[in-house]
């Protein structure tokens, strides 16, 4: 662990404290492969967290696939694919629940309480909704991508989580998880934490264009892309005109997301790696980024290969996976039913 993926201090203290005083609730939409920007923005935190002790459970909302597009296309390989990044980067299934949304129906029935907590007028001013309804691929905005965010409360309340290892683009949504959390408790007794955003020192890495490296964006570099790939998404990435490399994240973006990756894998201080590359340019700097990004991802590339040779385990582990966190999701519907004053009678 370098210090610079360290959470801010007092946060991470507590953790070390006291870790089963958490319990880590994360996860990944199954729209693409895992890419960089997981990778530093969270998955490494969410293995940290899971060495320390902390619970995890990881959701693969595969459901909410359709907030932005109408097909759910390759969800299977996809969501195959995920669980083979998580184990590959360390996620050890021991430890860690691992499950997909739609295996817990009792997520769905925790979604109606929750969505009459929250105003129309507060999940119309979310940012993130409008973000990714701008990059959505349908002409008009479902209502599933309306509520998105309920639902993320309700995948992350179900277990109590109350840690959420996430990138910058999740404090909206999380923001609306912990009002759902609050309002729940004043209505009706305590019953859920207010979850705690745990942000990485990489809370928003850059895609190949300059902005937010994204699944959906064609933008994003794969954890489990080969090295000939990666030298090649590597080399098509933007930059620009100024031929001397410096770390300004505010003015020289796509230059800077550069530096800071291979920063990130050489465990390094992005302005060193800016200045030893100085007057190299662009090409200098790209190899870098390239020899770097390959050799950090190396053996995890490597351990993916192994897991996916034995593909009947992997599925495995999602089954088991879905199994624990439906007894989780059972039991606190449960308690969400009595504290909401239990069963119609004689129903
Ligand atoms: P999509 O394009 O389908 O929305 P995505 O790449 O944005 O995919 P998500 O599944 O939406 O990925 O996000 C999973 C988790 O990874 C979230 O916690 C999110 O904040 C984090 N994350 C995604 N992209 C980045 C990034 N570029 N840098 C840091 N964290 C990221
Ligand atoms: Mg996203």
């Amino acid at each position: 662990m370098t210090t610079a993926l360290s959470a801010p201090a007092t946060l991470d203290e507590r953790i070390r404290r006291d870790p089963g005083s958490f319990r880590v609730l994360s996860g990944d939409r199954p729209t693409g492969a895992l890419h960089l920007g997981h990778y530093f923005g969270t998955l490494h935190n969410r293995v940290r967290l899971q060495d320390l002790g902390v619970e995890t459970f990881i959701v693969i909302p595969d459901h909410q696939v359709l907030t932005d597009r109408d097909v759910a296309e390759r969800l299977t390989a996809t969501v195959e694919g995920l669980l083979l990044d998580y184990l590959a980067v360390g996620i050890d299934p021991d430890r860690s629940v691992i499950f997909n949304h739609s295996a817990v129906p009792a997520l769905n029935q925790l979604l109606l309480p929750f969505l009459s907590l929250v105003s129309v007028a507060e999940l119309g001013r979310n940012p993130t909704v409008k973000d990714e309804i701008a990059h959505s691929r349908q002409a008009s905005v479902s209502g599933l991508m309306f509520t998105y965010p309920v639902h993320q409360a309700a995948d992350i309340l179900f277990c109590k989580g109350n840690l959420v290892p996430v990138g910058q683009d999740q404090l909206p949504h999380l923001e609306v998880a912990r009002t759902v959390a609050r309002r729940f408790n004043e209505r009706y007794g305590p019953v859920f934490p207010e979850p705690e955003a745990l942000l990485s020192a990489a809370p928003q890495l850059l895609g190949t264009d300059g902005t937010k490296m994204s699944k959906s964006r064609a933008n994003s570099i794969a954890l489990s892309a080969d090295e000939d790939t990666t030298a090649r998404l590597v080399k098509g990435a933007v930059t620009d005109a100024e031929r001397h490399i410096t770390y300004d994240p505010e003015g020289r973006p796509g230059v800077s997301g550069l530096v800071l990756l291979a920063a990130l894998c050489l465990g390094r201080d992005p302005h060193t790696v800016a200045e030893e590359v100085g007057g190299g340019g662009a090409a200098v700097l790209k190899r870098t980024v390239t020899d770097a990004v390959n050799s950090r991802m190396a053996p995890l590339r490597a351990r993916r290969a192994e897991y996916a040779r034995d593909m009947g385990y992997v599925r495995a582990v999602l089954r088991a996976g879905n199994e624990r966190a439906n007894a989780h999701a059972d039991a606190t519907l449960a308690e969400v039913r009595e504290a909401m004053g239990g069963p119609v009678p004689a129903l």
